[in-house]
């Protein structure tokens, strides 16, 4: 018995890999169809037997002046070709010339804010020293090496750099926010994606596409004047050759601390002894990551606690923030991060929080905002408690999607951003009841609803840019993900993410790869939903009508299926709520019939819209005169 059942699972998930295979569900274009074909992905969803990806190790050293705002580095970068092609060029992106005034950009610039964005000092690739001007050539922010001889497959490529740039005055996810207040990004020659489905990533940084990076390892050397202190992606090195020994004793306590521990105070602040010596070079290590970036501050509080991430192992992350005393709500800051990294850990996903420490550095922006990297976040402040906490909830989240995931957000940035807006949906709600998280993705949701800009997530991201078009990857995306969790109920839904993440984790899953896992997960081919939500121009909206037998039908009339709340109130003034999920507009079906009690005279019946998307609001009530 055991066996056949068995047998015939095998079956429907062969005949299930061949139903993909042959095209009758999503569409697969024919350039990503041989891949699957070829093994380097497979039909069910999971990488294939083929799969491979490029890394390199980063050994740097860098120095930041605070006064001038320059930024030099040199170091080594060695490139592992793992794929089977003979590589004759390597794309190395130089994000700092998006800050050059010749450079096309997603926003506007002051002049005053120009630079001569990145000069390359020194060029050596396997030994040879090269002229960087003739070595190769700049398209706006890619420089393309040209290999003095091919990286075979299999072939490690050893160059050695040396750089400089000045800081713009301008912030873009990066910069000098205030006195003592820098964020280091886009910061180092960083070798361009080189995958199965594009070869070389050539994309252009213009501001508003952002990550699509190799895992890599990192050993970063950063010198700054005293005082400054150094927060960065990976693992603080030789903090207790540079800390004043009362404040790395509170650092190394809060390590493995349940409650918050000031770390840096007001009092140590006003003492002015934070570090020992006049300059320190602050040493970081980062292993399979996918960038690097660092924090640093001057005149900034630190707290810091610890939270178990694991109870199988008791494996803790160390969340620690950045702030200064006037940003508000940030005395609570590391609270509200610990409970994010417990939820994300503990609930949904329910996947341990990758990474040894999570940092965020309060930038004191009043108009909020954030952006994410690896076990770093820069947030800006909100007035409101629950506010800060769905942004500092959104950056963090970040870490699992676009970082451990390796999505690439250049082309489909809804597989990072969806989730980022979806993850903090029910925890917030739980801290604060009168807050609805779904507000913002509906407000995001509804500058494009039944509009032209209303476009398809699968349009690549880098052709849909500025905003509110750019929205579609939040607002859309959480849309879609609240509709197939209630699609697939939470425990199934759960079940099927937690798989995506187990096959996908620190690789670089394509949306075919999302879709096929859901479905091989779920047991069932979502075909149907994926094409409305994801592939398909149109809208949300669902709408009531009474048929000439007096039936009550609910109706959806755009073509993007959501789950359904209806609450009819009868005459007796008693009130019934009919719930049906997203799987009532199942493969096509358009209408269905209102289970109510027809004993009994209806006085009103009503959408709820709180939670969905609604095109027009004005079919979503019947209201009948009272009979009596
Ligand atoms: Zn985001």
């Amino acid at each position: 018995m055991l066996k056949r059942i068995n047998y015939s699972l095998f079956f429907v998930i062969l005949i299930f890999g061949q139903f993909f295979a042959q095209d009758e569900g999503i569409y697969v274009p024919p350039q990503v169809k041989e891949l699957y074909n070829n093994g380097t992905r497979s039909w069910d969803g999971k990488p294939g037997t083929d799969y491979w990806q490029n890394n390199s190790d980063y050994i740097l050293k860098v120095e930041l002046d605070p006064e001038s705002g320059l930024v030099s580095g040199e170091g080594k970068i060695i490139y592992y070709n793992n794929s089977p092609d003979t590589l004759s060029k390597i794309v190395i992106r130089l994000y700092q010339d998006i800050f050059k005034a010749s450079t096309p950009r997603d926003y506007g610039i002051k002049p005053e804010a120009f630079t001569d964005g990145i000069e390359l000092e020194r060029l050596v690739v396997n030994g040879e020293e090269l002229d960087p001007d003739t070595a190769g050539y700049r398209s706006y922010t890619n420089y393309y090496l040209k290999m003095p001889a091919p990286a075979l497959p299999k072939s490690k490529t050893e160059i050695q750099i040396a750089w400089n740039f000045k800081l713009s005055t301008k912030t873009l996810r990066m910069g000098k926010y205030r006195e003592g207040g820098f964020f280091i990004a886009y910061w180092y020659p960083q070798i361009a994606v080189y995958d199965d489905v594009d070869g070389w990533d050539i994309t252009e940084y213009t501001g508003s596409v952002e990550f699509y990076n190799d895992f890599n390892n990192y050993e970063v050397e950063i010198t700054v004047p005293e005082n400054y202190l150094i927060r960065a992606t990976g693992e603080m090195l030789n903090a207790n050759e540079i800390l004043e020994p009362k404040i790395y004793d509170k650092y190394i306590r809060a390590l493995e601390s349940d409650s918050v521990i000031r770390i840096i105070t007001v009092d140590d602040l006003d003492d002015g002894e934070i570090t020992r010596y006049e300059n320190n070079t602050w040493k970081y290590s980062a292993i399979n990551v996918s960038d690097f970036t660092f924090a640093c501050v001057k005149n900034y509080l630190w707290d810091g606690v610890s939270v178990i991430v694991d109870d199988k192992t008791g494996r803790r992350t160390f969340v620690d923030v950045l702030y200064r005393e006037e940003d508000k709500n940030y005395d609570e800051g590391v609270y509200l991060s610990k409970l994010v990294v417990e939820d994300l850990s503990k609930n949904f996903p329910g996947w341990p929080f990758p990474y040894s420490h999570m940092t965020t550095f309060c930038n004191g922006s009043k108009r909020g905002g954030g952006m994410e990297s690896p076990m770093m976040a820069v947030d800006g402040t909100h007035s409101n408690r629950t506010y800060l906490l769905s942004l500092l909830y959104h950056e963090i989240a970040h870490t699992y999607f676009p970082f451990y995931m390796g999505i690439n957000e250049r082309k489909y940035a809804w597989m990072d951003e969806g989730w980022a807006t979806f993850l903090p949906k029910e925890f917030t709600h739980k801290i604060d009841s009168s807050y609805s998280h779904y507000m913002i993705p509906k407000y995001r949701y509804n500058a494009v609803l039944g509009k032209e800009n209303n476009v398809p997530l699968m349009l690549l991201s880098k052709s849909v840019k500025g905003i509110p078009l750019y929205a579609i990857n939040y607002g859309r995306a959480f849309f879609a993900y609240v509709a197939l969790e209630e699609l697939l109920g939470s425990d199934l839904f759960k079940i099927a993410m937690k798989e995506y993440i187990s096959r996908w984790n620190n690789k670089h899953p394509l949306p075919y790869d999302f879709f096929f896992t859901f479905n091989d997960a779920s047991g069932e081919d979502l075909s149907w939903f994926w094409k409305p939500w994801f592939y398909e121009f149109g809208y949300c909206d669902l709408g009531l009508e009474q048929n000439d037998e007096g039936d009550f039908i609910v109706k959806m009339i755009g073509n993007q299926p959501v789950p359904v709340e209806i609450k009819v109130v009868y005459d007796d003034g008693k009130e019934q709520i009919i719930k049906e999920s997203t799987r009532v507009w199942k493969n096509g079906n358009k209408e269905f019939v209102l289970d109510i009690d027809e004993n009994k005279k209806v006085s009103s019946i009503e959408i709820d819209v709180e939670k969905i998307p609604d095109y027009n609001s004005e079919n979503n009530n019947l209201e009948f005169a009272r009979q009596n």
